[in-house]
This record gives C-alpha cells, structure tokens and sequence, in this order.
C-alpha cells in the first residue's frame, strides 16, 4: 500500500492522458491549447499505461481517474479504458472530461464498463457557458447526460468552477438546485485556484465558497460526514432532493489533510500534489514488463518527499502554469 510519511495512504491515482484540450475555458487555457516547444516527449502510450497501472494495481491502487487536458481526444482513449479495467486490474476506472460530444460517446463509454464520470459544466446558461469555455455545446453535453442516464449509468458528477459575478449569483443556485432535485446527479462547485498562467483571472474571478455554503444552509441543506477515503469534496444532502450538493475548496485550512491521491502527468512524470515541484519522471520503467520490480521501488521511494500541504494560499502555485498539464 502506497503510504506517505503524514500516515495518509493513496488508493487513488489520477492519470492524464494528454495537455491537448479543444476547449478554451478561461481559467485554463484562455488561448486554447498551445504546443509546449519546452518539452517535446510524447504522450504515454498504450503499453506505457498498462505497465504503470499494472504497476500501481499491485501497489493496492484500486481507482483511477483519467483526465487531461481533454482526454476525450485521443484517439485510443476508450482502450486506454479498457486497459486499466481488463490487464490492469483496476476496480474503478473514472473520467474528468468537458463532455465534449458526450451525446455520441454515452453508448460507449458505458459498454466499455466506466464507472464514473465527472462532468464540467460551469452554468446552466448556454451563454455563460459558451463565455467561459469558448463553445457552445451545453446542449450537447446535456443529452449526453441523459443518454448516459437512460442506459442506466448512475456514477455521474458535474463540477464549475466558481467564479465571481459569473455563475455565483442565487439565480446560478437556484438553476443547478432545480436542476438535481429530480436528477441524481452530485454538482460541486470548485473553488478557482491560482496557476501559474493565470493570475490576473484568478484575481478578477476568485471569491469564496462561503456565499455557497451560506446558500446551502438558508435552503435546508444538511452537511453530510463522509468516510476518510471519500475525496476533497464537502458534501450536503437534503430529503427533497435526489442529487447532492458539494463544495471543493483547496484554500480551505484541512483540504490537504484527507489527501488521498498521487498523479502522472501525461508524459509520465510522478507528482505528489496537483501543485508544489515534488515529482519524477518514472517513464524510463515503462519500457519494459521486466521492470515493474524497480518501478514499485522507485514509486514507494517517493512517497516520502510528499509534502503535508500544497502552500497555495501563500501564492506558491510550484511548476503547475495551469491544469491542463496535471489533471486538476
Ligand atoms: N478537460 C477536462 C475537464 O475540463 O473536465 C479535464 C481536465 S480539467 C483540467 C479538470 C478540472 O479542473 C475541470 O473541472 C476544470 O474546471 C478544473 N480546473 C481547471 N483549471 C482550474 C482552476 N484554475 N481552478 C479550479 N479548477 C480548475
Ligand atoms: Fe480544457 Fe478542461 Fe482546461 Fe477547460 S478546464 S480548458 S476543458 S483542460
């Protein structure tokens, strides 16, 4: 089992697959996705992949959440799925994706066996949406849903982003609230967290999960205590209502507490935390299936430079110029 020197363990991996993305959220990546001309390595390849996951299967790995960039545009991305399940072994396979042609991919993504999708949508306003992410393709992404829904998958989130005088107002609360009452369906809101690349956005658009805590608690809903392996996510039940609320708030005094997952970047570089500089590149041990022995060395070995917390609140947004590049 993979364990850090804090006694916090990681069951839970989050891999990217790729930095491309075809969309142009504004927190992201305002200009679209841009070539790095700094880093030239491929993306991991199938092999790769199966190896690592191999690698963390045996390491008592048993959820992997596959994101990107958009990880929906590769081309192998419903094998990758398949891979991770069948030669890896790995109990829960999840996607993170925009939901991008998600009314096509339903069928599909649910044959190939996922058990998890979380969907970004950052309002239920076709404008706002198309503003914040440069498409309009709300509608798209909300057939998919229903699509997935009347095949019977039920493992389905929706994350925004919360971003000030943009998707923040009591009518914005009071859409996603009609929205889940009849639907289970969690929606979190994400507090914006600083990268990088975007420190102007971040101090035009950021403001405090309060205003929707506070919402929550005037409308009746309730906190709701989770188990330890539950994720970054405070969740809020209310008997009315079939979908939950939830709030992510990585500036929040215990978020890194209950930290319970490792990353790969799409290029095959370890991170311990979604900000900070700790990681290694552990690709040069995917060559080969004889070299899954030192691959679980190297990996265990770097649990201990994990740090207690990922000090954004003191500006310290480490290498990450924006999530593309690890996932979020
Ligand atoms: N492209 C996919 C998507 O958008 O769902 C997967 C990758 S994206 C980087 C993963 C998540 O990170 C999305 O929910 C996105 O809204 C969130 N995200 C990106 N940049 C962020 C930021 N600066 N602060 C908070 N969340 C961010
Ligand atoms: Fe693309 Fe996701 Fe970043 Fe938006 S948040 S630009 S969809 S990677």
């Amino acid at each position: 089992m993979l364990k850090d020197s804090f006694g916090r363990t990681f069951p839970y991996i989050r891999m990217s697959i790729t930095d491309v993305c075809n969309f142009k959220c504004g927190y992201c990546l305002p200009n679209g996705y841009q070539v790095d001309k700094s880093d030239n390595r491929k993306f991991l390849h199938l092999d790769e992949i199966k190896r690592l996951a191999k690698c963390f299967s045996e390491l008592g790995v048993n959820k992997i959440r596959i994101t990107g960039g958009e990880p929906t545009v590769r081309k192998d991305f419903f094998e990758i799925i398949k891979i991770l399940k069948v030669d890896a072994g790995i109990k829960k396979v999840v996607i993170t994706t925009n939901g991008y042609h998600l009314n096509k991919k339903a069928k599909l993504l649910v044959e190939t066996g996922l058990n998890g999708i979380n969907i970004s949508i950052d309002s239920l306003s076709r404008e706002t949406f198309k503003n914040v992410t440069g498409h309009d393709r709300l509608p798209e992404i909300l057939e998919g849903i229903k699509n997935l829904q009347e095949l019977g998958f039920e493992n389905i989130k929706i994350n925004a982003v919360l971003l000030n005088g943009v998707n923040s107002s009591e009518k914005d609360f009071n859409a996603w609230s009609k929205f889940i009452q009849n639907n289970k369906i969690d929606f979190r809101y994400i507090e914006l967290m600083q990268t990088g690349d975007n420190l102007e956005y971040f101090k035009k658009y950021h403001t405090s999960s309060k205003i929707f805590k506070n919402y929550l608690s005037e409308n009746n809903w309730i906190y709701q205590t989770l188990g330890k392996d539950a994720g970054p996510s405070l969740n809020y039940i209310n008997p009315e209502y079939k979908g939950k609320f939830g709030i992510i708030a990585p500036y929040s005094k215990d978020f890194c507490k209950t930290c319970n997952r490792l990353r790969i970047t799409s290029r095959g570089d370890l991170r311990l935390c979604l900000f900070g500089n700790t990681g290694i590149s552990v690709r040069h041990l995917l060559q080969k299936d004889d070299q899954l022995n030192e691959l679980k060395d190297l990996i265990l070995k770097q649990m201990q430079f994990k740090k207690e917390s990922h000090y954004l609140e003191l500006g310290d947004t480490g290498s990450t110029k924006n999530l593309s590049k690890t996932g979020g």
